[in-house]
C-alpha cells in the first residue's frame, strides 16, 4: 500500500478522550474512530489488525475441530422469553422494535440463538458432539463504555458453543478450548493466564477467564507463580484429547482466581508464591450443562432410544478488546509495537527523499518487489520531512523499517531497523529482498 493512496489519519497530539495508553495509540495512529459512546469505526489500518487477530482465533478453533458458522446480530426476544433471560438480562441488552411492533434485540451473546438452531438441526446421538463457532459483532449497553474498544458497546467477540450428549464428553470439549485459547493467545504475543471463574448455578470447576496483565485492567487476579509469564510449559496436541485432558489437570492443578473464587486458606498456604495483579479479560470459557437445551427444548435420541437434552458450554473470545490489550502489552514511547502476527503490515518503507528520482526508483522497486512476493507492505511515498515519516512510523508500529535515502542508494546498502529491539543493520538491496522473502 502506498502512503500516497491510502487513508491513515494520524494525530500529532493526545486526545482527550483517552485515558490510558492503547486507547490513546489507536487513536493518535488513526486505527479507529468513534462514532458514539463506546461505538467505533474501524479505520483501514485497524481493520487490518482486527482481521489478523480474527484470523489467529478461527485457525485455531477450526485446529481444535470447532465448526463456524454465522449468525444474525439482531435476534427475536421469543427466544430470550423461552430461555427465561429476556426479563433477567436487564439493561444491558438493546432492544429495539420492529414496525409491526415486534420485540427484537441486538445480541449480546448467542445461547438462545444457537440452540433454537440445534433444535432443528441434530436429532440422534450421533449428531453429537459438535462445537460451532461464529465471529459476530455483538452489542451490550455497557453503563460505562471506557478504554476505547476495550469496554466498548458494539464489539466483535467470537463466541462457540459445545453440545455433548455426556458430562465426560462435555469436559473434553471444555479442555479442546482451554489448550485451543492459550494457544491464540500465545500466538498474539499474550501472555494469558486462565483464572477459575465463577461457575454460575451449575458449580463445578468449568468456567475459566482468561486474563492478560495490565496495570489498568479491570480485573484483579490471584495466581501461582507457576502461571508467570517465564513458566514454560508446551501446549499438547489440539485434538489429542488424552494429551489435553493430562495438559489441563496438571495446569488447573496450580492456584489461579478471580476475585470472586478467591480461597483465602489456600492463598495462606502458598503464602509468597501467590502473586496479585491486574489484568484484563480477553476470553471466557464456561459449560452450563443442559440450562438452555432443557428450557428450549434441545433433545436428541440417546443410544438406549430415549431423548436427551445435550450438555452445553459457551466459549467466548473479545476480539475487538484484544487490538486495545495487545497495545496495552506492546508500545512504548514512541507508539505501537506490534508483534509480527497481529501486525496490519509487515514492512515499511520510507523514502526519506521523495523527490529524488534515484530514491524513489529503488524504493518503488523494493515496493513492488515485496509486494510481489506476498509481503504485507506499507511504502510511505509521501512528499514529508524524514523526520514526520520517522516518528509516523515508530507510531504505527510495523515490525520492520527500510529506510531508503540518497546517501543508501550511492552506498549501495539500506537501513533496516527493527521496531521491537531498535536495532538498525545496513543491507544490500539483495540482503533486504532476501529478509524478508
Ligand atoms: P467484562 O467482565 O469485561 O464485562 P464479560 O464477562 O461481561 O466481560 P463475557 O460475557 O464473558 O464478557 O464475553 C466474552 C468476552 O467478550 C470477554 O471475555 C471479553 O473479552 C469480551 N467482551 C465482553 N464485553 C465486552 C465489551 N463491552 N467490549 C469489548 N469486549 C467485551
Ligand atoms: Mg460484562
Ligand atoms: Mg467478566
Ligand atoms: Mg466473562
Amino acid at each position: 500500500m502506498r502512503l500516497s493512496k491510502y487513508v491513515l489519519p494520524l494525530l500529532r497530539e493526545d486526545s482527550s478522550e483517552a485515558q490510558i495508553a492503547s486507547h490513546q495509540l489507536m487513536l493518535r495512529a488513526g486505527l479507529v474512530r468513534q462514532v458514539a459512546a463506546g461505538i467505533y469505526a474501524w479505520m483501514p489500518l485497524g481493520l487490518r489488525v482486527l482481521d489478523k487477530i480474527a484470523g489467529i482465533v478461527r485457525e485455531e478453533q477450526d485446529r481444535a475441530g470447532a465448526i463456524e458458522m454465522l449468525m444474525p446480530t439482531i435476534q427475536p426476544a421469543e427466544l430470550w422469553r423461552e430461555s427465561g433471560r429476556y426479563g433477567a438480562y436487564g439493561p444491558e441488552m438493546l432492544r429495539i422494535k420492529d414496525r409491526h411492533d415486534r420485540d427484537l434485540l441486538f445480541g449480546p451473546t448467542a445461547e438462545e440463538v444457537v440452540t433454537s438452531l440445534m433444535r432443528s438441526s441434530m436429532n440422534s446421538y450421533r449428531d453429537l458432539p459438535r462445537t460451532l463457532y461464529n465471529v459476530q459483532w455483538k452489542f451490550r449497553d455497557e453503563i460505562r463504555p471506557r478504554f476505547g474498544v476495550m469496554r466498548g458497546r458494539e464489539f466483535l467477540m467470537k463466541d462457540a458453543y459445545s453440545f455433548d450428549l455426556d458430562n465426560a464428553s462435555a469436559r473434553q470439549s471444555y479442555n479442546r478450548m482451554y489448550v485451543a485459547y492459550l494457544r491464540t493467545y500465545a500466538r498474539m504475543g499474550l501472555h494469558a493466564i486462565p483464572v477459575k471463574a465463577d461457575p454460575g448455578p451449575i458449580g463445578g470447576d468449568m468456567s475459566h477467564e482468561f486474563i492478560v496483565l495490565a496495570g489498568n485492567g479491570e480485573s484483579d487476579v490471584f495466581y501461582h507463580r507457576e502461571w508467570d509469564a517465564n513458566a514454560k510449559y508446551e501446549l499438547p496436541d489440539a485434538t489429542d484429547d488424552s494429551a489435553i485432558d493430562a495438559f489441563v489437570a496438571e495446569r488447573t492443578s496450580h492456584y489461579a482466581a478471580t476475585d470472586e473464587m478467591r480461597d483465602e486458606s489456600r492463598e495462606a498456604e502458598l503464602a509468597d508464591q501467590i502473586r496479585t495483579a491486574r489484568g484484563i479479560e480477553v476470553g471466557h470459557i464456561f459449560n452450563f450443562g443442559t440450562k438452555y437445551s432443557e428450557s428450549m427444548g434441545l433433545k436428541v435420541q440417546a443410544r438406549d432410544g430415549g431423548l436427551v437434552a445435550p450438555q452445553m458450554g459457551s466459549y467466548g473470545v473479545g476480539i475487538s478488546r484484544l487490538v486495545g490489550a495487545i497495545i496495552e502489552a506492546s508500545h512504548d514511547d514512541a507508539g505501537i509495537v506490534w508483534p509480527e502476527a497481529v501486525a496490519p503490515f509487515r514492512v515499511g518503507i520510507i523514502n526519506i527523499r521523495a523527490n529524488d528520482e534515484a530514491s524513489a526508483a529503488v524504493a518503488d522497486k523494493l515496493y513492488r518487489q515485496l509486494t510481489d512476493a506476498g509481503i504485507e507492505v506499507l511504502y510511505d511515498d509521501r512528499d514529508d520531512r524524514g523526520g514526520a515519516k520517522f516518528a509516523a512510523m515508530d507510531l504505527i508500529g510495523l515490525p520492520w523499517q527500510v529506510v531508503i535515502g540518497p546517501k543508501g542508494v550511492e552506498r549501495g546498502t539500506f537501513e533496516l531497523k527493527c521496531r521491537a529491539t531498535g536495532k538498525r543493520e545496513d543491507l544490500s538491496y539483495d540482503e533486504l529482498i532476501a529478509r524478508f522473502t
